[in-house]
C-alpha cells in the first residue's frame, strides 16, 4: 500500500464524522482521491482592485476598505444590512440578507477589512451580497494569489466544509506526500508536449503561482487522464486482436445470389465500401469489433443484411440487438422484406414476446433453422442459446452499456461472434474515440444518390396560416405530411392536450384531408393501423408525437412541421427530420416555436436550419450541452472524466490518442523500462476496475 492510499482519517482535523461525510458526498476515500478532487476554478487574490476600478464584467474582486457606515434596510424577515465600503477611490455597497443581525453587531467601525465577493450593478450602484470579510492586518501575511475552489456539497457546507477546508487538507497531504508523487508519464511524451511534471502539475492546479502554471497544469492532467483513457481502450483492442479467434467468413453463394437477383437498387460507394472493410474482418480470422456510423437515412439497414448473409453462408447464425420495441420491430421490417426474397428464417423476441412464441423461437435458434433474430434486451436472457452465433449487430444510439454488449459475446462459447455496432445518431468525434475507442470505425457518409438535401426553416406560431398555407400546395401535389408535438413525461397531461387541440385545428384546417394520428398512448394494433394508413396513402397527414421518430419510413413523405421545436434537443431535431427527404422529391423541415426563445434554444434552431450534416449536429450539440448530458454516456462509466472535457479538449484528445497509439506501435507489452511509469500505473488503475479487456 502506497503512501497516497492511505484514508483521508489520517489527516489533522478529519475525525471519523468528517470522513464519513467526504466517502458519502464526495466519494472521497483516500489520499489519492482527495489531491484528484481539482478545483472547478480559481478566486484571483493576487490583488487589491480600487473600487473605481470595479465593474460588473469581473467574477470575483478583492478590495480593501473601511466600512465606518452601515445600516440595517426593510424590516422582519426582508431587512437587510448595507454597509457602504470606502476606499481613496469611492464607494460600494456591500449587503446581507442573511445573518443580518450578526454582522450589525460585529462590523467594526475604522476598520480596514479585505473584502471578497462579486460585484454587481443593481439600481444605479455597484454592490457585493454577502462577501467574504477579514479585518485587514498589514503585519500578518495575506492569504494571496490563486485560491482554489472546489465542488462542494449543500451538506458539507451546512457542517462548514468549506473550499479552504478542502485546500487545506490537500495543503497537508501533499506537503507530506510530495516526495511519494510519481510521475505517470514516460519521459520522452513529457518531453514532445513540454508537459509539466507530474508534481509540480499537483501542486499548481491546487494552488498555482500564477495563471501560465495554471494552465499548464491544467494542460498536463488532461493530456495524462485521455492519454489513460485512449491507452486502455487501445490496449483492450490489441489483446483482442491477437488473443480473440473470430470465424472466417469467406464463401458467399447466398449473398451472390442476393447481389445479382434481389438488390432493390445500387448501393452508394460507401456501402460498398464499408461492406468491404467488414468482410475483410469477417475472413482475418480475428474477432470482428467494429463501430458503423451513418446518418438517418443513409441506408445502414442492408448493409447489417449483406453482413448478415456472410455469416448465414458459412453455417453461422446472426442477431440484432435493438433498443427499443418499435426500433427492434422496424429493423425486423427492414430485414425480413429482404430475408423473405431468400427464404431464410427470421424471428423477432422482445420483452413482449408470447411464452408459447419464445419456446418455438428459442428451439429453432437452438437447432440452427432460424438464421436471423432480431430483438430487444430479451435475446441477452441465458435461455436464448444459438446453434451457432456469427454476428451480432447492435443497433446502439448510445444506449447499451460495455457489459451488455459482454454478455452477446457470450452466446458462443468457441469463438466469439463479430460484433458491428451501428449508430443511428451520429456521434461527435471526440466521444466516439472515447465511447468507441477501442473499436474499428467504418462510417456511411453518402447518402443515396436522388436525394435532394432537406430544406429547413424556422416559423414563428403567429406565422402559422402562411404555414398551413404551403402544407395544402404540398397536399395537393400528392405529398404527405408530418406534424410531431413533444411529449415529455413531466408535462405529459399538457403535452397530450396540445396535441390533440392541435389535431382538431389541423381537421379544421384541412378538411379536404384525411388524418392519422399517433401517440404514446395508444395500443399496438390502433397505432399499426394508423400507420399502415399513412403508408398507404390513404391518410395525407400523420399527427404525432415522437413516436414517429424511429418507427415509419415513407417516401412520399415530404414535409415535416414539428411543434414547439424549441423543447426538442438537437439530435431529437435531427431524427425526427430524417424522416422526410426520402424519396426524390424535394423536402421540407419547418420548426414552429413562440417569439419567446432561449439562447440555446435559438442556437439549436439555427444550427437545425443551416446544416443536414448529422457530424456538425452532434458536435453542436456536444457543444451545447456537455458531453454528459448526451443520452446514455452517464451509464456508460467510460466518461468519468475529472478534469478533461470532451466538448472542448478534442485537440488534447487528439494528441493523447496519437501518442497512445505510437507508444503501443513500439512496445505492445509495455515492458520497455521507460515506459514503467506507465504500466504500473495502469496496474493501479486495474486493481479498482474489472477487467476491461474482456469488455468490448
Ligand atoms: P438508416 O441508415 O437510417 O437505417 P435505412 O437503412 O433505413 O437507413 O435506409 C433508408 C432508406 O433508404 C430505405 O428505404 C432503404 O431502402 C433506402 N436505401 C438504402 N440504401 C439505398 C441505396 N443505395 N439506394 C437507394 N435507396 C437506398
Ligand atoms: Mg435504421
Amino acid at each position: 500500500m502506497g503512501f497516497f492510499d492511505t484514508k483521508i482519517e489520517f489527516l489533522k482535523g478529519v475525525g471519523p464524522q468528517r470522513a464519513d461525510l467526504f466517502h458519502t458526498e464526495l466519494a472521497i476515500f483516500t489520499y489519492a482521491d482527495l489531491i484528484q478532487h481539482y478545483p472547478f476554478r480559481h478566486e484571483d487574490r493576487t490583488r487589491f482592485y480600487k473600487i473605481n476600478e470595479v465593474n460588473e464584467s469581473m467574477p470575483f474582486v478583492q478590495i480593501r476598505g473601511k466600512a465606518d457606515y452601515f445600516e440595517t434596510v426593510g424590516e422582519g424577515h426582508k431587512a437587510r444590512l448595507v454597509a457602504y465600503l470606502v476606499d481613496s477611490t469611492g464607494e460600494i455597497e456591500l449587503v446581507w440578507f442573511k445573518g443580518v443581525q450578526w454582522f450589525s453587531k460585529n462590523l467594526k467601525r475604522h476598520t480596514e477589512y479585505i473584502v471578497f465577493g462579486k460585484p454587481q450593478f443593481f439600481g444605479g450602484k455597484y454592490s457585493i451580497v454577502h462577501p467574504e470579510m477579514e479585518v485587514y492586518n498589514p503585519g500578518e501575511p495575506q492569504e494571496g494569489g490563486l485560491q482554489p475552489v472546489y465542488n462542494l456539497t449543500e451538506k458539507l457546507r451546512k457542517k462548514q466544509i468549506e473550499s479552504k477546508t478542502i485546500g487545506k487538507m490537500i495543503r497537508q497531504v501533499l506537503d507530506m506526500g510530495c516526495p511519494h508523487l510519481r510521475e505517470t508519464l514516460p519521459e520522452p511524451i513529457i518531453g514532445q508536449y513540454s508537459l509539466l511534471p507530474k508534481r509540480d502539475a499537483i501542486e499548481n492546479i491546487h494552488f498555482p503561482k500564477n495563471h501560465p502554471l495554471l494552465e499548464q497544469a491544467t494542460f498536463r492532467l488532461k493530456f495524462e487522464e485521455l492519454f489513460y483513457n485512449q491507452i486502455r481502450l487501445l490496449k483492450n483492442k490489441l489483446v483482442r486482436r491477437v488473443e480473440y479467434h473470430g470465424q472466417v467468413f469467406k464463401s458467399v453463394p447466398t449473398l451472390t445470389t442476393f447481389y445479382n437477383e434481389h438488390l432493390p437498387f445500387d448501393l452508394t460507394n460507401a456501402q460498398k465500401r464499408v461492406i468491404r472493410e467488414i468482410y475483410r474482418d469477417m475472413c482475418s480470422g480475428r474477432q470482428m469489433n467494429r463501430l458503423l456510423q451513418g446518418d438517418v437515412g443513409s441506408g445502414k439497414t442492408i448493409v447489417a443484411f449483406i453482413c448478415m448473409l456472410m455469416a448465414i453462408d458459412n453455417g453461422a447464425q446472426g442477431c440484432m440487438m435493438a433498443p427499443t420495441e418499435i426500433l427492434a420491430d422496424q429493423h425486423y421490417t427492414g430485414l425480413k422484406e429482404f430475408a423473405d426474397q431468400l427464404g431464410i428464417g427470421i424471428g423477432i423476441l422482445k420483452g413482449s414476446s408470447k411464452v408459447s412464441e419464445r419456446r418455438v423461437l428459442h428451439e429453432k435458434l437452438e437447432s440452427g433453422e432460424m438464421k436471423i433474430i432480431v430483438g430487444t434486451h430479451a435475446l441477452l436472457e441465458d435461455v436464448v442459446k444459438f446453434q451457432n452465433l456469427g454476428l451480432c449487430v447492435i443497433d446502439e444510439q448510445h444506449r447499451f452499456g460495455v457489459a451488455q454488449r459482454a454478455k452477446l459475446w457470450q452466446k458462443n462459447e468457441e469463438v466469439y461472434p463479430h460484433v458491428l455496432v451501428m449508430t443511428a445518431t451520429p456521434i461527435p468525434r471526440t466521444l466516439a474515440m472515447t465511447l468507441y475507442g477501442d473499436l474499428d470505425v467504418s462510417v456511411i457518409d453518402e447518402l443515396p444518390a436522388g436525394r435532394k438535401p432537406i430544406k429547413t426553416v424556422h416559423r414563428y406560431d403567429a406565422h402559422r396560416l402562411r404555414v398551413f398555407g404551403f402544407l395544402r400546395e404540398q397536399v395537393q401535389q400528392g405529398r404527405q405530411i408530418y406534424i410531431v408535438y413533444p411529449l415529455i413525461e413531466e408535462s405529459e397531461k399538457m403535452d397530450y392536450k396540445n396535441l390533440m387541440d392541435g389535431y382538431e385545428s389541423i381537421a379544421r384546417a384541412f378538411p379536404e384531408c384525411q388524418l392519422s394520428i399517433v401517440h404514446g398512448k395508444m395500443k399496438p394494433q390502433d397505432k399499426d393501423f394508423e400507420m399502415k394508413r399513412f403508408l398507404k396513402r390513404e391518410t395525407q397527414i400523420m399527427v404525432a408525437t415522437t413516436v414517429i421518430e424511429v418507427g415509419v419510413n415513407v417516401p412520399n413523405a415530404s414535409v415535416m412541421v414539428i411543434e414547439n421545436a424549441e423543447r426538442f434537443g438537437l439530435s431529437q431535431l435531427h431524427q425526427l427530420r430524417g424522416r422526410v427527404g426520402r424519396g426524390a422529391d424535394q423536402s421540407y423541415c419547418v420548426l414552429m416555436t413562440d417569439y419567446k426563445l432561449s439562447k440555446e434554444a435559438r442556437q439549436r434552431i439555427d444550427t437545425m436550419v443551416s446544416t443536414n450534416n448529422g457530424f456538425e449536429i452532434a458536435d453542436m450539440d456536444l457543444k451545447l450541452r456537455g458531453p454528459g448530458d448526451i443520452e446514455g454516456t452517464q451509464q456508460s462509466g467510460v466518461l468519468d472524466l475529472l478534469i478533461a472535457d470532451l466538448s472542448k479538449d478534442a485537440l488534447i484528445l487528439q494528441d493523447a490518442r496519437r501518442s497512445a497509439q505510437e507508444l503501443l506501435e513500439n512496445d505492445p507489452e509495455l515492458v520497455s523500462p521507460q515506459n514503467g511509469p506507465i504500466r504500473r500505473h495502469i496496474e493501479s488503475l486495474r486493481k479498482e476496475e474489472t477487467n476491461w479487456s474482456r469488455i468490448s
